[in-house]
């Protein structure tokens, strides 16, 4: 390696997980240069939450990160941590001094089975991740009376429209979104399907919503204009279609492409196409920034339940997978720009490796009643990370 990539740790099992994934399957493979950041709850209690900031800006920097699963903090949480405050969720800190979007995509297997059977490849969600119905106000009328939105511009314009004369109680709510964020998603969207060469889709509701969610529909096309020739050169595809159009086409797809949507959508969806891919654990995540910084990671939880069955000295089989694709992930994309063939080729048979396990039946036990046509073995999380360890040894060999 030649550049670093950040290393966020993180909480519970995944930090137990992270550990053995890193002395069993990275360095004794990888001269590994990592600059570390301990995302764990109690060091961003004792930082403020500083290390969170300094983790971004490092990412910022540096360009690649790999991160392992947080605990976001609740009331239960402050309670159990003696927390001195309530810090927000790092990923959304993460994400917002990133500016960037968060595409999600299934590791799947010839052996588990989506519960849509056409699907045959990944289907990956870009999900917007600013504004909407997330950032919205709201009023409970209760009694006749007149809704109204109103714009006063910084120049003196104003501007007005009646949303309701109501004759009874209702409820309204205004929302709203910003072009600088749309742009972003986009520019993400559009370098993320270059990256995994892959179609992209976006779905927004403009027929009905002809000011707003058409706004999105032109800052995609205009954004596109900076990316088409690339796309045309690789035969790829720009598509743009109605949100209900794009949920039937969807399901009758054999998959292989990105799927961008707006906020709302994107919540829904990529549970949907989660579940229907099979299982949590085998989600990996990945926020791109518009100007092309990379942040890998699982896209499950810290598994808590599991982690108090460790603490209470029991054997876990909890699922490596989705953390072990972080860090391939991002010693590929590392690898990639830094010119290190090495280190890509290494990320590919790290991943190899996981498939070689994986498809011979040797599973964790989240996966074991999933699969089909193969007899599967449930294993502890030790002993599965040692099974990959061997393929990954005969694939270096
Ligand atoms: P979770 O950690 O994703 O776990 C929920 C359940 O899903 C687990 O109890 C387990 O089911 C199953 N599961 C998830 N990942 C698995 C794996 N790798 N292997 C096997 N089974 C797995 O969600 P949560 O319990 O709602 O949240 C726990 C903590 O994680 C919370 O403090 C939350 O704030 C945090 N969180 C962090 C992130 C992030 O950093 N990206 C994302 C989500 C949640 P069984 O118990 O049935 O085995
Ligand atoms: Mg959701």
């Amino acid at each position: 390696m030649t550049t670093p990539i950040v290393e966020m740790d993180g909480d519970e099992m995944t930090r137990i997980l992270w550990k053995m994934i890193k002395d069993e399957l990275i360095l004794p493979f990888v001269d590994l240069k990592s600059e570390y950041y301990d995302l764990g709850l109690v060091k961003r209690d004792e930082t403020g939450d500083k290390i969170t900031i300094e983790a971004a800006e490092a990412t910022k920097r540096l360009g690649v990160a790999v991160k392992c699963a947080t605990i976001t903090p609740n009331l239960k949480r402050m309670d159990e941590y003696k927390l001195h405050e309530m810090w927000k969720s790092p990923n959304g800190t993460i994400r917002s001094i990133l500016d960037g979007t968060v595409f999600r995509a299934p590791i799947t297997l010839p052996s588990i089975k989506p519960a849509v059977r056409n699907w045959e490849k990944p289907i990956t969600i870009a999900r917007h991740a600013y504004g909407d119905v997330y950032k919205s106000v709201e009023i409970r009328a209760d009694e006749p009376g007149v809704a109204k939105l109103v714009f006063d511009g910084e120049s003196g314009k104003h501007e007005e429209v009646v949303i309701q004369n109501f004759k009874g109680a209702g409820v309204l709510q205004g929302m709203h979104n910003v072009d600088k964020s749309i742009r972003s998603f986009a520019h993400s969207c559009f370098k993320f399907a270059l990256d995994t060469n892959q179609d992209l889709w976006f779905s927004t509701k403009d027929t009905i919503s002809k000011k707003y969610d058409a706004q999105f529909r032109i800052i995609f096309e205009e954004v596109f204009q900076e990316y088409k020739e690339e796309f045309d050169k690789r035969g790829l595809e720009y598509f743009y279609t109605l949100i209900d159009d794009a949920v039937a086409r969807v399901i009758r797809s054999k998959g292989g492409y990105i799927w961008a949507c707006k906020n709302y959508d994107g919540d829904v969806m990529s549970d949907m196409v989660s579940t229907a891919f099979g299982s949590l654990a085998m989600m990996t995540s990945v926020l791109v920034s518009p100007d092309g910084n990379y942040e890998y990671e699982a896209a499950h939880g810290t598994v808590t339940r599991h982690y108090y069955k460790y603490l209470a000295g029991e054997e876990t089989s909890t699922n490596p997978i989705a953390t072990i694709f972080a860090w391939s992930g991002a010693l590929r994309k590392r690898g990639e720009k830094d010119g290190l063939k090495d280190l890509m080729n290494f990320g590919d048979q790290l991943e190899g490796a996981c498939f070689d396990t994986l498809n011979s039946g040797t599973v964790t036990k989240d996966l074991v009643n999933l699969m089909e046509g193969v007899e599967a073995k449930a294993v502890n999380s030790a002993d599965f990370i040692a099974a990959i360890r061997k393929n990954l040894e005969k694939r270096l060999a």
